[in-house]
């Protein structure tokens, strides 16, 4: 991922800043030092923007902790200006599933604004709303308005916000699931409207979040029409069947030879008709320069396969790929390699589905 970088790692999964997450930051220093002009506001500035980077993670590990009772593992998290983004495996199929992962972020902000104001309330300093403001006060007080921020904002019903989920996932209980996100993607689209068009006459920043909802719609309801477009397919309509091999105890240069000759990038590993693993270029690559053109091709493949059936559902399949960073899965019947699926073979299906369908139609 470019533009961010890894900040480590909690319950296994990697933590991950954007470069635009400094905005933020930023906005939030500058109002600091607007009001107050002194270090120490400065300092308890940067104190306050880590304990708003710490309730993001907090809600962001809702999500994946959710997810991850369904049996859905989260590729990483990523932190953005308007909030974090947990990168989910898959979206979990059950309606009711995606509700809870959905309302579990937001519900973490919940519970530590109630901590918050159950602290504020016992230390006998009272909470009383109308006095609240992000950009002075007591810092507890100021976190708490920020947890019920977080909780609300991200509950507005668009993509790519935790409320777009939520409707989604209601909508879902009725409706298909493509007709769910076009629906959700709709809502979420004449919201981006309303903020822009209130955004231009008041907060520049709300018309930032309308695109960014505008996109997050758009995107969604592309995913969920070729999911669609793949729906009550097998893998063995769509998948490759004519491609080259390699041998655990060949050499990288047999990889090379392989990959000028045709158009391949990634080749499965074949070690008695069983698929053992997957060169791809960027292992092929690091395999040439750090050991050599005559090191055997097991050594630098990458063995985290995921392997299909040729009667399983490429709409599963296309959601399994993901994210994935080996974009080639072995197609095995009877232990034995049969064919291979990839995006690039996914999309020339799609195009070919959607030419013949223009066909049917003239
Ligand atoms: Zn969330």
């Amino acid at each position: 991922m470019r533009w961010s970088w890894k900040l480590g790692e909690i319950a296994g999964i990697s933590i991950f800043v954007h470069a635009t997450f400094l905005m933020l930051v930023g906005w939030v220093a500058l109002s600091h030092w607007a009001v107050e002009h002194s270090v120490a506001a400065a300092v308890g500035g940067a104190l306050f923007v880590l304990a708003l980077f710490g309730c993001v993670v907090l809600h962001e590990l809702g999500h994946a902790l959710t997810a991850r009772r369904y049996g859905v593992r989260t590729r990483d998290i990523t932190l953005y200006p308007i909030g974090g983004v947990a990168r989910l495996e898959r979206i979990p199929e059950v309606p009711r599933q995606e509700l809870l992962v959905a309302l579990a972020g937001p519900a973490v902000n919940v519970v530590i604004a109630g901590a918050l104001a159950l602290l504020l309330l016992v230390g006998g300093g009272g909470v009383s709303l109308a006095e609240l403001d992000v950009a002075k006060g007591p810092f507890l007080e100021r976190l708490l308005l920020l947890n019920v921020f977080l909780a609300g904002f991200n509950l507005i019903p668009a993509f790519p916000m935790d409320g777009g989920r939520v409707l989604r996932a209601l909508l879902a209980t009725r409706l298909s699931f493509v007709r769910a996100t076009e629906l959700a993607a709709s809502v979420g689209q004449a919201i981006a409207i309303v903020f822009g068009f209130v955004g231009l006459f008041t907060n520049p920043f709300l018309v930032f979040i309308a695109l960014f909802v505008w996109l997050g719609a758009s995107s969604e309801s592309a995913m969920a029409q070729m999911r669609s477009a793949f729906n009550g397919l097998p893998v063995s309509r769509a998948m490759l069947t004519e491609f080259s091999v390699l041998a655990p105890g060949e050499p990288l240069s047999r990889a090379v030879e392989l990959t000028l000759a045709g158009s391949q990038s990634e080749f499965p590993v074949v070690d008695g008709g069983r698929a053992v693993g997957v060169l791809r270029q960027a292992d092929l690559l690091t395999g040439l320069s750090q050991r050599g053109p005559g090191s055997p091709v097991s050594e630098c493949m990458n063995t985290d396969l995921e392997v299909l059936h040729p009667h399983e559902m490429l709409d599963d399949v296309f959601t399994r790929l993901q994210g994935r960073e080996v974009r080639t899965l072995p197609v095995v019947r009877d232990g034995q390699l049969v064919g291979l699926v990839t995006p690039e073979n996914l999309g020339e299906f799609l195009r070919f589905q959607a030419a013949l369908s223009e066909r049917g139609r003239s």
